[in-house]
């Protein structure tokens, strides 16, 4: 070995190679477990997989005494602790699958010094009893798994994660890192507040999947068309995800589908155990398998040779889009992640969040995640490196894989437009929906806007120069960046923001993206 440095230095290295038989940390697993053995506090974001494990094991059989492992799943708890201890690792856990005897076991090896790594279930941490005896024995680390369940705007939100926040008041000098796959600002902010974590040090890492190319579409307007063209011309014969929003569209889309000869199965939670059961195998087992899904579907699947995840509604968050969009290129071979959507997505999905029975300040949470998922589909720059940037992970370059990438979109000064439409939303009483503005817009003969007057508007026909997807499309993007809201009253009303204002008085200008119709997709040769 090298002379020049400790014996220290080199163990976790040691036991990375001896004990688990890997031959290199995967970055930042060594500056995490650097961090923790200087006695530094850590929080790591990472996704499943990514190896999250060996950043708190490791330091755990290096240090003297023992690590001690908070996880909410017991079932989990145990796998792992069997693999340790398969691997030679001196593991334990507590919960309440032991019998007293095994408790007392237990208790025994950590006093003794005996064990490595000791996981225990956030409840039972808490209790005195538990605290009395982590005080008597000699402890080098707490881990906190599965730290999200500390935010409670999460789904995952538990009562008790909450309590952690004793263990940095009782063992203040003892270091702790906390753990999870959910790396949104906002959960971030939250763990390292709740549990003391104001100093640790971040990690993100692993949340790139190079090989997924991601595409967002505004479509033709008709978006199983579109979809279908995606298939046949980039992935026939191959096993992909369907996702929409609602039981009653999955069932059509997939009929759909297999009237033009593909393998399209449904997925929801209306259709009975064994139907589900049974697309699932097949999903998993026959090649070349559709399945159209709700996001009911997905959780704990695990095919890596799914080639694509297309959605045709707008996800409500950029977190369930990554999620979702994740299940594609498992294997790391390319996949695509393609998503058509539209202005009635955006209102349909406002209009849920406003009507939802949740409490304002939980609404102004999930309205602000739909900002930032119609943000994504917005952009005219990388959409990785925002997605990236979005769970804290900076990606210098653009990443040349994603469709703003491959086919830069064309951008137009949409200044002059988006004031016609903006004094349309004025001058009509900010209570009128999308097609009725259209409608003021262009000039149309309409009853409705006769009896409302409107027809003597100064913006009646004053956009009789563009089409109505054209005027669509501009809607759709002033209410993505926030100029224009849909109202909570359920009719799809736009009223102006504050933000609207520099446009109205030609203060700046607003480059909007040239719409692309239809979605031109590159035809790649068709595998035989
Ligand atoms: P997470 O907890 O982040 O979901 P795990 O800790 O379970 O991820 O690790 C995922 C997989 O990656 C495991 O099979 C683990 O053994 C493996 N792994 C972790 N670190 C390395 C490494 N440095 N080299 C090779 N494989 C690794
Ligand atoms: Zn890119």
């Amino acid at each position: 070995q090298t002379h020049n440095v400790t014996i220290m230095d080199d163990q976790p290295l040691d036991i990375l190679r001896s004990t688990f038989g890997y031959e290199q940390f995967r970055p930042p697993q060594d500056q995490v477990i650097d961090t923790l053995m200087q006695g530094g506090d850590a929080l790591v974001l990472m996704p499943t997989g990514g190896g999250k494990s060996l950043c708190y094991q490791i330091p755990a059989m290096a240090l003297a005494g023992t690590g001690i492992v908070v996880s909410p799943l017991i079932a989990l708890m145990q796998d792992q602790v069997a693999a340790l201890r398969q691997a030679g690792v001196r593991a334990a856990y507590l919960n309440s699958t032991l019998d007293w005897e095994e408790v007392q076991a237990v208790e025994r090896d950590l006093l003794r010094g005996e064990l490595d790594l000791l996981y225990v279930a956030p409840e039972r941490l808490l209790n005195e009893r538990t605290l009395a005896l982590l005080e008597r024995a000699r402890i080098n680390l707490f881990a906190i798994d599965e730290a999200h369940c500390v935010s409670q705007w999460g789904h995952d939100f538990r009562p008790e994660y909450i309590k952690l926040s004793l263990l940095a008041e009782r063992w203040p000098d003892i270091p702790r890192i906390a753990l999870t796959a959910t790396a949104d600002e906002r959960t971030r902010q939250e763990i390292r507040q709740r549990l003391g974590l104001e100093q640790a040090r971040v990690f993100i890492s692993g949340f790139d999947r190079p090989n997924i190319r991601y595409r967002i579409t505004q479509g033709s307007g008709n978006a199983r068309r579109d979809l279908l063209r995606f298939i046949e011309q980039t992935h026939p014969d191959e096993a992909g995800i369907v996702y929409c929003l609602s039981r009653k569209r999955v069932d059509e889309m997939a009929q759909w589908l297999c009237d033009r000869g593909l393998t399209a199965l449904p997925y929801h939670a209306g259709l009975s155990a064994q139907v589900r059961e049974a697309h699932q195998r097949r999903f998993l087992n026959e090649e070349g398998v559709i399945v159209v899904a709700t996001i009911a579907f997905g959780m704990g699947i695990d095919k890596p040779n799914v080639r694509f995840v297309a959605h045709l509604n707008l996800p409500k968050s950029i977190e369930a889009y990554y999620q979702e969009t994740g299940r594609a290129g498992r294997d790391g071979l390319p996949a695509d992640a393609w998503m058509s959507y539209g202005l009635q997505d955006v209102i349909t999905l406002r209009q849920m969040v406003d009507s939802s029975e949740a409490d304002e300040s939980h609404k102004r949470v999930e309205r602000h995640k739909l900002d930032a998922m119609l943000g994504l589909c917005e952009m005219t720059t990388c959409r990785r490196q925002a997605l990236l940037s979005y769970f804290g992970e900076t990606e210098s370059q653009p990443c040349g894989n994603c469709d703003t990438c491959l086919e830069p979109p064309e951008t137009w000064d949409a200044t002059v437009p988006a004031q016609k439409a903006l004094s349309c939303v004025h001058r009509t009483g900010q209570r009128f929906g999308v097609n009725y503005l259209v409608d003021v817009l262009r000039g149309k003969d309409d009853a409705r806007i006769k009896q409302f007057g409107h027809d003597r508007l100064s913006v009646f026909g004053i956009g009789s120069d563009l089409g109505v997807n054209e005027w669509k499309g501009i809607f759709r993007q002033m209410i993505a960046r926030g100029l224009l809201t849909v109202d909570l009253e359920g009719h799809g009303g736009l009223h102006l923001n504050e933000a609207c204002r520099p446009v109205l008085r030609g203060e700046t200008q607003l480059m909007l993206r040239k719409e692309t119709r239809p979605t031109r997709i590159p035809r790649e040769p068709r595998r035989t």
